[in-house]
């Protein structure tokens, strides 16, 4: 048996497709797009692509993508001002801090930024209050991640009632609020970590089983109960050719991109687990695609509730 493919980069081309005349509609009705403020601290190349992508999607779909920089030496002080300036602005719907900020600004200097964008703006819904909300099933704006997912599973007309989910992971900003969103939706849900004991029989039992651990190769086949939907959230760049070749055999042609780059993307579901899943999602192009779609999404979302619509 060979598993069906969760193609989130078609998925996320339709969806980006399908939304362009949404804002097109807001732009119309309001005499101007529904805009996204992003603050980009320091030069990491990782968050440089990221937020590259975030604005060019944005723009082409129509909304106001308004990129502010600030230096790698710019303090806690200088970034929660420039929150609080997008937080009233009039022309602002959305507010992203792109993580991680510079190490010297200390272990709590990001969720304190997180915290002080405004509810109503926080569209990667980092925040105490967004994740309080969305633990209350009361949610505003949700992480664009595990967003994405539910809407792949809805899609793909995946039944999340009444199954059991397991989710390896728990991270505010991925395992934690996929859980609250399986559950809200009838799944009975069980959250795995690094101390979690007989990992493989856990996951074993799952129906859904989302992994954002960020360990290449960690789901096995002997993780995943035949038939089982399963999400990889992780992206990993491995660099080490045994790591490349513990996943894939002599001969495999993404081992001979890994030859010809130096480097491949993988999740950290085994590639042999296609052989034992009912349904599963690559890497690259399953689940991290639809994390920008869902941006946009959350961004016109606030852009309607602050104009009342
Ligand atoms: P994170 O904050 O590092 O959390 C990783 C989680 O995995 C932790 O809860 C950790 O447990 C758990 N873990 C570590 N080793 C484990 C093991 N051997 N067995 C079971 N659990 C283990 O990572 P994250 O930010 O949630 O991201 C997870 C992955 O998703 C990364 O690869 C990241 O790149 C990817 N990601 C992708 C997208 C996307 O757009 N597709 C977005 C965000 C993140 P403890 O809590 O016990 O330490």
């Amino acid at each position: 048996m060979s598993a069906r493919t969760l193609d989130g980069q078609t998925l996320a081309a339709r969806m980006q497709e399908e939304i362009k005349p949404e804002v097109a509609a807001f732009t119309k009705k309001h005499g101007r797009p529904p805009a996204l403020g992003i603050l980009l601290v320091g030069n990491d190349p990782a968050s440089e692509v990221y937020v590259r992508h975030k604005v060019k999607a944005g723009t082409e779909a129509g909304f106001r993508v308004d990129l502010e920089r600030l230096a790698e030496t710019a303090s806690l002080d200088d970034v929660l001002t420039a929150v609080r300036r997008l937080n009233d602005s009039p022309v602002h719907d959305g507010i992203l801090v792109q993580a991680p900020l510079p190490k010297a600004m200390g272990s709590g200097a990001q969720q304190r930024v997180f915290d002080t964008i405004a509810a109503s703006k926080d569209v990667d819904g980092f925040g105490a209050e967004s994740a309080g909300l969305l633990s209350q099933n009361r949610p505003v704006l949700v992480a664009c991640t595990p967003a994405g997912i539910i809407e792949m599973l809805a899609r793909e007309k995946i039944q999340i009632a009444g199954k059991h989910a397991v989710v390896i992971g728990r991270s505010d900003i991925v395992g934690k609020p996929m859980a609250m969103l399986l559950l809200h939706r009838d799944a009975t849900v069980t959250i795995c970590h690094s101390r979690t004991p007989n990992l493989a029989e856990v996951c074993r039992q799952a129906d859904i089983l989302v992994a954002a651990v960020g360990r290449p190769g960690l789901v096995r086949r002997d993780f995943v109960k035949p038939g089982a939907v399963v999400i990889d959230v992780a992206i990993n760049r491995v660099t080490d050719r045994t790591v490349a070749a513990s996943l894939y055999p002599e001969g495999h042609k993404r081992l001979a991109t890994f030859d010809a780059k130096g480097s491949i993307l993988v999740g950290d579901v085994h590639p042999e687990v296609e052989e034992v899943a009912g349904a599963l999602t690559p890497v690259p192009g399953g689940v991290g695609p639809l994390t920008i779609t869902m941006l946009m999404h959350n961004t016109l979302k606030a852009g309607r509730a602050r104009m009342g619509e």
